[in-house]
């Protein structure tokens, strides 16, 4: 048989959290897994390198919080907004660490899919998936990205996929790699989901982030910090956050964040508000362009599952592809691990008998998982649109620990199972509100 004619149980595409996650259990749990990525490990990825608790406890699960030694250790999260100063711990959880680690993508995600490697999937690096195998090939999925709902939340699925095209990076060379099942998992652009017919709802937010590395005496803080009122070089604030996150290497990781929720966004510059945050940030970090290690690089967020469909007969999709970034704090890491594995699961049951029932499935549980949050967090997100609405929100909450210490719980997504605090009885009232609100329309923006 030509490698080619070989039907693996599934196909990866892209081997970052998701993929990589997805691959683990996958391979774990006994799969014939092949994993193919575009790019050779270890690699950059633009990203503010923070790792929640919720990320630690997926690495942990997958036997990596040992791997994690060499990396920087924090303990909570600093917030810094019209003149106020708020330091937080993590909160204790039942399920969850009560601190997080940061460490560059670079290092990070070789670790995850070398893991997966270990487990017995096949990871091909160097090789860039081109396009699907359509079982039944026809004209091109209809552009639905254009406006409105894009075709997430509708009863359509994706077209049932026989596998994936792909080209060796280095020769050239195209091959096919088949697969009973496929797993969409190729970031924010997501070449591979759009050819498959993915669009993402252009009503709920995107976010936008650029940040760069500078040299600081402040590497090794034990808090990453949150900056809530950003400006533009007028003076004016915007829809968004800076941050900057120590790195324990001589480092920290500066970023700024912009969501897309506002008619604001078309006009602000990006380049020019990580200038004027550079300058505006606490000079004891000593930010400069004299100690900035390169210039920034920036990325989209597709929030909130504005991505979809998620699912085939035979395909799923998870991380950003299916945009799975949390619209409380721009964190995706964590949401690509757990999306993968949820992916893994759905696809292990389908391979175990359970057949297309079992992959359609996995939008319930992604419903289950994560809808209610989501949609508090999408009308968080326009609410703090305003930067009225911001200001207020800032200042009363900063003045009282109990409000940020609930408001940390609830962005983090580390609400507690088992117990009716302040932060969950506020998080149920905020998800019967979110119910009663319309999710509006907001104006176009580029995918
Ligand atoms: C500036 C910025 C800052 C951020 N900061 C944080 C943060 O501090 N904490 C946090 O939790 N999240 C953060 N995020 C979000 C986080 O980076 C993403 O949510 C996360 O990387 C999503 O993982 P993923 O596996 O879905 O996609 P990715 O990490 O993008 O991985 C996709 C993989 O697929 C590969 N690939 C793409 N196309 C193909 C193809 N056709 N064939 C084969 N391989 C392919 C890529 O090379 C890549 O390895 C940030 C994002 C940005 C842009």
């Amino acid at each position: 048989m030509a490698p080619g004619d070989r039907i693996h149980d599934v196909v990866v595409v892209g081997a970052g959290p998701a993929g990589a996650s997805c691959a683990y259990w996958l391979a774990e749990a006994g799969w014939d897994v092949a994993v193919v990525e575009k790019k050779h490990f270890p690699r950059e990825k633009t990203c503010g390198d923070g790792l929640t608790p919720r990320a630690v406890r997926q690495l942990a699960d997958m036997g990596l919080e040992g791997a994690l030694a060499g990396a920087h250790r924090y303990v909570g999260l600093r917030s810094l907004g019209f003149g106020q100063v708020v330091e937080l711990a993590w909160p204790e959880h039942p399920v969850y660490p009560s601190y997080g680690y940061t460490i560059t993508r670079h290092d990070l995600d070789g670790l995850v899919a070398g893991r997966a490697a270990k487990a017995g999937a096949k990871l091909w690096e160097g090789t860039e998936a081109v396009a699907p195998i359509l079982a039944n090939p026809g004209p091109p999925p209809a552009d639905r990205s254009s406006r409105g709902n894009g075709g997430v939340g509708r009863a359509s699925v994706l077209p049932p996929c026989l596998g994936v095209t792909v080209r060796d990076t280095t020769s050239g060379a195209t091959r096919a790699v088949r697969a009973r099942y496929v797993v969409v998992t190729d970031g924010s652009n997501s070449r591979l989901g759009r050819a498959l017919g993915t669009a993402r709802r252009r009503d709920y937010p995107l976010g936008m982030a650029l940040r760069g590395y500078f040299r600081s005496p402040r590497h090794d803080d034990p808090f990453i910090e949150s900056h809530l009122d950003i400006r533009d070089p007028g003076g004016t604030v915007v829809p968004g956050y800076g941050w900057i996150f120590p790195m324990g290497d001589g480092r920290v990781n500066v970023g700024v964040g912009l969501l897309s929720t506002a008619q604001r966004w078309k006009g602000v510059n990006t380049s020019a508000l990580m200038d004027t945050f550079v300058s505006w940030a606490p000079k004891s970090w000593e930010l400069s362009p004299e100690t900035a290690c390169g210039p920034p690089t920036g990325g989209k967020l597709p929030m909130g599952l504005a991505v979809g469909p998620r699912v085939g007969p035979n395909v799923v999709v998870a991380g950003d592809a299916g945009g799975s970034i949390n619209p409380f704090n721009g964190e995706g890491i964590a949401y690509g691990y757990e999306t993968g594995r949820l992916a893994a699961e759905s696809v292990g049951a389908a391979l175990a008998g359970g057949g297309p029932a079992s992959v359609l499935a996995y939008e319930q549980r992604l419903e289950d998982e994560y809808a209610d949050y989501y949609r508090v967090g999408r009308a968080f997100v326009r609410l703090i649109s305003h930067p009225q609405v911001m200001r207020a929100c800032v200042s009363v909450g900063m003045r009282s620990e109990t409000v940020m210490e609930g408001l940390l719980r609830i962005m983090a997504n580390l609400m507690r199972p088992d117990h009716r605090g302040p932060s969950e009885i506020a998080y149920r009232t905020m998800v019967a509100v979110a119910g009663i609100l319309p999710d509006p329309a907001e104006p176009d923006h580029p995918r």
